[in-house]
């Protein structure tokens, strides 16, 4: 799945596995990151999920986390809210409908459906599917603010991310690759991860943002029933591909207050080749887009800057037009309202085996990017992320 800036930027950080991605990390990018979460949280509290287990934060009882210092950080990611506003899993958590949505999809793991796959394995008897998640096993790569997201979901305290191990999809050109196809991460349970999502508000971030969740669906629903009702308040983006079923996007109606799914491609024979054979990515991508829009509307920040609900799509313009992205533009136009949000961006880098692939073995130039955008504006949509990065401009 592609974001706007690898978060792997912040394991550089706090000494953490150094990647290929984290060495790009500009200088100053990185010492304004870290400057400003030490101002937030402490040094110690940079990263908790991509270390030894037992490093997870700790609470402390009484509903108030604290982090490995022990000094209780003032931030709460709440504060720029609407007044009114409440994310929608409360209700269904108070209700008692979240516990059951997340044991429907709990025994969707028998039989597994949880991703288009559909392969069938019995991960509750510990069989690994396509995906390569381990059975009923939940594994984290990290989970931390992070300040490259899109800038309503950053807002002052950083977006709440949690990077979970493994993908369906497998693009060939991942630039999260030791995430989603090596499962670098460790294994946590489910009350580890309500506590890290509790902590993520605690530090001040606006959201907690599943970074490919659709594989630990169960899981997620899970850890959020607990995290609500121990006074997580922060709304849930869910962070995906965009290749998802109907039936798996129907148990999270209510759930998710952001949708954030990319759409990648809009060439079948493109995703056949770059994504381990998924020829309907193209089709099952634009209905569920379809569906989480009718679940969340429009995205919109409030009078903060900060988002609280909606759809905010991403499309990665890719080197020779192979995402088809005059053709997804033309779709969204079509389909959706015209101020729909749509991140454009321009961050494609050949990553993974895209060396295998001529036609995605490049970064792309500044005038395919243009392209792409001053076509958005000729569409009209009103909505739209750009990114103006200098290389660009040449
Ligand atoms: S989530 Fe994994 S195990 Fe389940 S259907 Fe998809 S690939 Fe198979």
């Amino acid at each position: 799945m592609t974001k706007k800036r690898t978060s792997s930027d912040i394991h550089l950080a706090v000494g953490g596995p150094e990647t290929s991605t984290s060495r790009n990390l500009s200088r100053r990018c990185f010492l304004g990151q870290t400057a400003r979460f030490c101002c937030q949280a402490g040094i110690t509290a940079m990263v908790f999920g991509n270390l030894a287990p037992g490093a997870v934060f700790a609470d402390s009882g009484s509903g108030a986390l604290q982090n490995p210092s022990g000094s209780r950080s003032g931030a709460d990611g709440t504060k720029l809210f609407d007044r009114d506003f409440v994310p929608g899993y409360v209700q269904l958590q108070e209700s008692g409908k979240l516990s059951k949505r997340a044991d429907e999809l709990w025994d969707i793991m028998s039989n597994c459906r949880l991703c288009p796959r559909e392969c069938g394995a019995n991960r509750h008897r510990g069989q690994t599917g396509f995906c390569q998640s381990p059975g009923n096993r939940l594994f984290i790569s990290s989970a931390m603010p992070h300040f490259g997201e899109e800038r309503p979901l950053v807002g002052r305290g950083g977006s709440g991310t949690i990077f979970l191990t493994h993908c369906s999809l497998r693009c060939v050109f991942c630039q999260n690759y030791e995430i989603s196809h090596l499962g670098r991460g460790h294994e946590r349970g489910v009350e580890e991860m309500a506590g890290m999502m509790l902590q993520l508000q605690r530090l001040g971030c606006h959201n907690i943002n599943f970074v490919t969740p659709t594989h630990y669906s169960a899981f997620i629903l899970k850890a959020l029933n607990e995290a609500s009702a121990r006074g997580l308040r922060v709304p849930v983006v869910y962070n995906t591909c965009g290749w998802e079923r109907l039936e798996i996007l129907a148990l999270l109606d209510g759930v998710v207050d952001i949708y954030l799914p990319d759409f990648k491609f809009w060439d079948s024979d493109h995703s056949i080749e770059l994504t381990a054979g998924t020829d309907d990515y193209p089709d099952l991508t634009k209905e569920a887009i379809l569906e989480m829009h009718r679940q969340v509307g429009v995205a919109r920040p409030n009078r903060n800057g900060v988002m609280q609900r909606g759809l905010m799509i991403r499309h990665l313009v890719m080197p020779n037009e192979v995402g088809g992205s005059v053709e997804i533009l033309d779709w969204v136009t079509e389909n959706l309202p015209k101020d729909t949000y749509v991140n454009i961006m321009a961050q494609y880098n050949p990553y993974h085996k895209a060396f295998d692939f001529p036609e995605i073995s490049r970064r792309i130039t500044g005038e395919e990017y243009r392209q792409v955008v001053d076509h958005a504006k000729e569409l009209g949509l009103t909505n739209l992320d750009i990114q103006g990065h200098r290389w660009l401009r040449r």
